[in-house]
This record gives structure tokens, C-alpha cells and sequence, in this order.
């Protein structure tokens, strides 16, 4: 019998399904009354399944790239509203044991600095972060069961909850590691973890192969399998991502979403986020030696095709990518943002950007203050926003209360008192002018009025100096 839960890599991310999938796209790809009744699928919030996105991605009629487009956004609107949560990320350690053809950290660069934080350089980092303003962090690590084991990255996150500087504490911290065991998850679970994110990088396996070629993460199903087993330890949210520019997009588009597909099936809810990294120039590594690049162009019908596909799904974009860019995907999907990130270890105590231990070049490098105003300039609310998880609403419970539509009478003033508390403590004096005249503005849109009131008496509060509340 067909039991989703027992399925291996190579079967809910099936090579041949995919190869159909992109044969059924392209036979479709103008066949209109198909594309028009996918699209109205789409509009009724049930998600795309991989083939009806797929016929959507490879169709290149501009009319119906545009319906496409303002049905990202109208979907964007009504599950995010104008806020975009923000984070950073903190790289703890670049030793690393793997081979990743395309990222400098990989075991035969001899060039690179190698460094791993003390706990007290953690504390200090940490510090640089909760003086920015940050209260969400992903951490970051190489893979290396000697340098950086499970107890080291444990011992780091009980760090990072357990620094308190002038109002600054790191309220949330999600983890990007190496794919590991249940048991591992279980105790990044119990160390309070919020997301595992994991990055597939590749779902087509032979190239996933040739790219890893040596390391433990040469192991594809070991890889893709990591979801499940980060759910089977209890983590409720994990966060899927695709290194764009390292296969044909199409194929690991489709990819993606079976994986999306599976976990739902198999574990009753979806990806908490899906994030979309493209390939970048680092220490020894040319992008252009990836011959599958994809322009800014595609690179928005991407985000589009995921925010329609997956419309419970959180989408994250990252400073790799310039400020145009993540301009344009804001408004097609985009709900959560990296700003003044520092891809090095120990970066951001340093004055400059340090470049020696760096993993891949920013291209966004604006201050957090900048990239605050810049959101509140084209109407968004930046968010540092971490009640869900706090409060238990992680997993199945998050997206039942996404599903309800009750998610703005939660989000909206938590987003607000939480800017208010970043214009107290953080912002520029411009900035906080900006700020303040949004947060007033953006009050009434809290559709409770009961809520709206005890909204506004906490903005008060924190005026007064009273901070965190839940
Ligand atoms: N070591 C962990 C693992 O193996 O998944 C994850 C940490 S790594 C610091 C985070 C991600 O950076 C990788 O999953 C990869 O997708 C991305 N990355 C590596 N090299 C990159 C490059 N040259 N440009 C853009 N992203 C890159």
C-alpha cells in the first residue's frame, strides 16, 4: 500500500516524474485554456501541484505572465499584508569537510582563513547584532563532525538566547546546518530552535553528485531525506531552498515542489519557508563556471510561481541579491528579508567588511537602518516579529491560523509594536520619523477592534520604556 512516510529521496523526488513533468510543460506551454485554468486554481488559494506550476513556468505568453504576476501579489497581500520580517545571519564556523564544488569553504581551499567563534566571540557578535536591532538569526556552519559537532552548535544557540545588552536579546534563532540524525534535531529542538533550513542545492541527483564529489553531503539521499528526520526529531518548521545556477531551473523547480508535495503528504504540513539563493562569486569560485545561471527575469517568475504554488509558504530572499531585485520580489512574494548581513566569521564586530573568511560576496550591503527605511519607503512594514514561535504556534499550528485568516488581527500589531520598539531603541532620527508616521497609519488596519486597542496601549507602554510583550 502507499504509505507517503516510507518513501526514499529518489521516489518522492522521482527523476523520470520530473523528466514528465517538463515534457507535459513544454507540450502545454501555450495551450490556453489549460494556463487560464490553472491560474483560476491558483486564485482560489489551494496551492499548485509541480506539473500545473511547471506548465505555468515554461509559458512565455506575456498576458499571461502578467495575470500570473498580479495573482503573486494579490496572494502576497492577503496572507503577509505589507510586513517583511527581518533577520540576519550569523556565521559561527567555515571548517568544512565536504568537497561543494561551488562554495569556498570546501575542504581543499587552502587559502582561506579558517575560523570557528569562541563563546565569548559569539557573545560579542551576538551583541553587534542586538545593537542593530536584530532579534531573528539563522546561524551558519560548515560541515565538520570534529570542529564543529552537534554539541558545539548547542552550546552556541544556548549562548546567543542567553544574552541580554541594553534591550537587544535574540528572540529567535533558526539553524542552517549540515543534514544530520533525528536524534541531533531532537536536541536542536530542545535547544529551542525555530527553523531548520536546509538548502536541497541541486534535486537533480547525478549533477547533486558530481557537486559534492567528496564529504559527507556526497550522500543525495542522506541529503534529501534530512526533513523528514528533522520532523521525526520534532522540529515543526523547516525551511526548503534551491541554489539557483547550479542545474536547469525548470528541473529543480518541479523539484522543490514535490519536496513540498512530500512533506505535506507524508508529515501533514508543508515547508514553513522556501528560500531562494542564486549562485554568487567567492573566494575561489566563478559563477560563470555554472553554465545555468538564471537572469533577474526569470529569477522573478521563480518567486511568483513559488508564492502562487505554495501560498502558506514563507518566502525568504537574502543580501545576495541587490537592492533592485529584492525590490521587485517583495512585491511578488517575498515575505522575510536579511539585512546588513555579514557572510564571515566573527564579521560583525569588524568596522569593515572583513572579506577573508567570507562565504560569498553581498550585494546588498546596507545598514539594517537603511534597508528599515527603505522598506517603510515603498510601504512596508518591517517586522522582528518572533511571537508564533514563542507562543507554540510552529508546525500545523502556524498554518492553521494562516489558513484562517486570523493571522492579521495577530501579526499586525505584533509587527507594529515590534517596529515601535526598533524606532525606540535602534533607528536613526529619520528613520523614526518615517517610522512613526506608519506605525499610525497602519494601526487601523488591525481589523479587531479590541486588539487595535491593546495595540495601541502597548505602544504606549514601550514609548514608557516597557519592551517584549507577548
Ligand atoms: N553547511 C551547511 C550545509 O551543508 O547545508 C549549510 C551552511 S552554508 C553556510 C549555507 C548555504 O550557502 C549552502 O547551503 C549553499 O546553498 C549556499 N552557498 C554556498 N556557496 C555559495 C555561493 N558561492 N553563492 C551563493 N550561495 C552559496
Amino acid at each position: 500500500m502507499y504509505d507517503p512516510k516510507s518513501l526514499k529521496a529518489e521516489e518522492f523526488i522521482s527523476h523520470e516524474e520530473i523528466l514528465e513533468t517538463l515534457d507535459y510543460a513544454e507540450k502545454n506551454k501555450n495551450n490556453v485554456e489549460l494556463i487560464d485554468e490553472i491560474i483560476k486554481k491558483a486564485e482560489s488559494l489551494k496551492g499548485l501541484t509541480h506539473r500545473e506550476a511547471s506548465v505555468l513556468l515554461a509559458c512565455d505568453i506575456p498576458e499571461k505572465i502578467q495575470e500570473l504576476y498580479s495573482l503573486a501579489e494579490k496572494i502576497k497581500k492577503g496572507f503577509y499584508g505589507n510586513r517583511i520580517v527581518m533577520f540576519a545571519p550569523l556565521y559561527l564556523s567555515n571548517y568544512c569537510v565536504n568537497g561543494c564544488t561551488y562554495c569556498p569553504y570546501h575542504l581543499k581551499n587552502k587559502h582561506i582563513a579558517r575560523k570557528k567563534l569562541t563563546q565569548e566571540e559569539v557573545r560579542k557578535e551576538v551583541v553587534a547584532l542586538q545593537d542593530m536591532g536584530h532579534k531573528r538569526i539563522v546561524i551558519e556552519a560548515g560541515e565538520d563532525p570534529v570542529n564543529n559537532p552537534i554539541e558545539y552548535i548547542l552550546e552556541c544557540i544556548e549562548t546567543i538566547y542567553s544574552i541580554k545588552h541594553k534591550n537587544g536579546d535574540i528572540r529567535r534563532v533558526n539553524v542552517n546546518i549540515a543534514a544530520t540524525s533525528v536524534d541531533n534535531y531532537r536536541k536542536l529542538k530542545e535547544a529551542g530552535i525555530g527553523t531548520y533550513i536546509l538548502f536541497q542545492e541541486t534535486y537533480h541527483k547525478e549533477s547533486y553528485e558530481m557537486l559534492h564529489p567528496t564529504g559527507p553531503k556526497h550522500d543525495y539521499a542522506y541529503h534529501t531525506e534530512a526533513m523528514d528526520r528533522a520532523m521525526d526529531g520534532g522540529v515543526d518548521d523547516v525551511g526548503l531552498g534551491v541554489l539557483f545556477g547550479l542545474e536547469r531551473y525548470k528541473y529543480e523547480f518541479a523539484g522543490l515542489l514535490m519536496h513540498a508535495e512530500h512533506l505535506e503528504a507524508a508529515k501533514g504540513v508543508g515547508p514553513h519557508t522556501i528560500s531562494v539563493p542564486r549562485i554568487k562569486a567567492a573566494d575561489d569560485i566563478d559563477p560563470s563556471t555554472f553554465a545555468n545561471g538564471i537572469d533577474d527575469e526569470i529569477f522573478a517568475k521563480l518567486c511568483a510561481l513559488i508564492r502562487v504554488s505554495v501560498p502558506y509558504t514563507g518566502m525568504i530572499i537574502s543580501t545576495r541579491e541587490s537592492q533592485a531585485v529584492r525590490e521587485n520580489v517583495l512585491r511578488l512574494g517575498v515575505s522575510q528579508i536579511s539585512g546588513a548581513s555579514r557572510t564571515s566569521v566573527g564579521g560583525y564586530q569588524d568596522e569593515e567588511r572583513p572579506t577573508d573568511t567570507e562565504q560569498f560576496d553581498v550585494s546588498d550591503q546596507r545598514s539594517l537602518d537603511e534597508v528599515v527605511r527603505w522598506l517603510m519607503d515603498m510601504g512596508y512594514i518591517p517586522s522582528f516579529c518572533t511571537a508564533c514561535y514563542r507562543e507554540g504556534r510552529t508546525g500545523d499550528r502556524f498554518m492553521k491560523l494562516l489558513k484562517s485568516g486570523q493571522i492579521h488581527n495577530c501579526c499586525q500589531p505584533n509587527a507594529l509594536m515590534t517596529l515601535k520598539e526598533y524606532l525606540m531603541d535602534y533607528a536613526s532620527e529619520e528613520t523614526k520619523k518615517v517610522g512613526e508616521t506608519l506605525i499610525e497609519a497602519e494601526l487601523d488596519r488591525i481589523p479587531k477592534e479590541k486588539v487595535r486597542l491593546i495595540c495601541e496601549d502597548h505602544l504606549n507602554k514601550i514609548e514608557e520604556g516597557i519592551r517584549d510583550f507577548r
